[in-house]
């Protein structure tokens, strides 16, 4: 079929989207409608952690909508209590909420911070609720997690923002504490910074800002929506620095391509009384199955190991790139890196390593001097080695 037969126009227009429709997805590859393959970087923006279509996701599903699809969040189902035990029995932490979305998922956790900073009022009898947040920081689309989000620009758009949260500097714990009032409630973070650029909180600033936070009784929430489930090569992005946080968020791997979320959090700060929250898809079993067959999956000896390996291999082979091409070295931890480029071609890259032929290459430039990468979890030496080779050519083409 060619393209101009998709009649494109019903849909919103929310992006520039190529002229391409994806029609099957196998593991780190994609087919578009014209029968064209792409070796995917994307995975739907770290979202399919095990691949496209992996086997165990297809029958969680399959299983799962044969027996039951969703008997509402004010009943209990097998699949959401047997993923809430996974959660809570591989983290620090003792209780689940899920939703469908990142956004949704730090939207329930900006909520929990606020109704404990009501119960927990400081010295004047004033609630606290301010969060403090970080500049180049992403959070999602909603209103409040926009409001949250240090991107540039994102202060004007819908404006009048949901007030609350000052930004600070990320590695900068003196921009913190300087933010620090008697309406603080807590801090919240990507561990490592993902839309922004790929950018890691370091250890020293992890290990400093938790005991800032237990200093000023302030709650630290951990945005693990795009480090969380492997992404680091630790299961959670906070074991690379050895805290324990009080609340984090898990997306886009959780559910290894599917709409699951989850907020979590240590009992002492489990405050919701019933009503606070809710949601009519939150924990359905169709999704928490997929979610428990992720689970089991990257828990199983030796995954994260090889998740470290492959992303060691990644980050040499990113350097060798660097050398190469005079560009400015490489960054990230696990299986999400970013390669500095020095100069503003991300896109011109992005763009030509999609339309090479016979097959594509898909990145991602979160920055015009950056490129991301965010492969399956499982992805081969032979399948860098084939997005080196790619990157490569499609770099001598352009005459970088
Ligand atoms: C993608 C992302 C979100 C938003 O998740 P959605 O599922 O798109 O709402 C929030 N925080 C971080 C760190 C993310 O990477």
């Amino acid at each position: 079929m060619e393209f101009s037969q998709y009649q494109t126009d019903a849909l919103l227009t929310i992006t520039n989207r190529p002229p391409l429709v994806f029609t099957e997805g196998q593991g780190m590859w994609l087919t578009d409608h014209a029968g064209k393959r792409y070796l995917d970087y994307l995975q739907g923006w770290a979202v399919n952690c095990l691949g496209h279509s992996p086997r165990c996701i297809q029958d969680a599903l399959a299983a799962q909508a044969k027996k039951l699809i969703n008997p509402s969040p004010a009943f209990y189902n097998a699949p959401s209590i047997e993923l809430a035990g996974l959660l809570v029995r591989h983290s620090c932490f003792d209780r689940v909420f899920f939703a469908n979305s990142g956004a949704e998922a730090n939207e329930g956790a900006i909520k929990l911070a606020r109704k404990w900073g009501k119960k927990n009022k400081n010295s004047s009898g004033v609630d606290r609720y301010e969060i403090i947040t970080f500049e180049h920081s992403f959070h999602g689309r909603t209103l409040a997690t926009m409001s949250a989000s240090g991107k540039t620009g994102w202060d004007q758009i819908f404006a009048p923002q949901v007030p609350g949260f000052p930004k600070a500097v990320l590695n900068d714990l003196a921009s913190v504490e300087k933010l620090i009032s008697n309406k603080t409630i807590g801090v919240m973070l990507e561990p490592v910074q993902g839309e922004g650029g790929v950018i890691p909180a370091t250890r020293e600033f992890m290990q400093a800002l938790r005991a800032l936070t237990r200093q000023h009784g302030l709650l630290l929430i951990v945005d693990e929506v795009q480090t969380g489930v492997g992404r680091t090569g630790q299961l959670f992005g906070y074991q690379l620095s050895n805290v324990e946080p009080d609340i984090m968020t898990l997306g886009k791997g959780i559910g290894g391509g599917v709409p699951l979320a989850a907020m979590l959090c240590k009992e002492e700060f489990a405050c919701f009384e019933p009503g606070d929250q809710g949601g009519t898809y939150n924990g359905n079993p169709l999704m928490t199955a997929v979610g428990a067959a992720v689970m089991n999956e990257v828990t199983k000896p030796g995954f994260l190991q090889s998740v470290q390996d492959t992303g060691a291999y990644l980050s040499a082979e990113l350097l060798k790139l660097t050398d190469r091409h005079d560009f400015q070295g490489e960054r990230g931890e696990g299986l999400l890196r970013a390669l500095k480029l020095g100069k503003d071609i991300g896109p011109q890259i992005v763009e030509a390593a999609r339309d090479m032929n016979p097959v594509g290459l898909l990145l991602n430039s979160p920055r015009p001097d950056l490129l991301r990468f965010m492969p399956a979890l499982n992805v081969t030496k032979e399948e860098i080695n084939q997005m080196i080779s790619m990157l490569s050519d499609v770099l001598k083409k352009l005459g970088h």
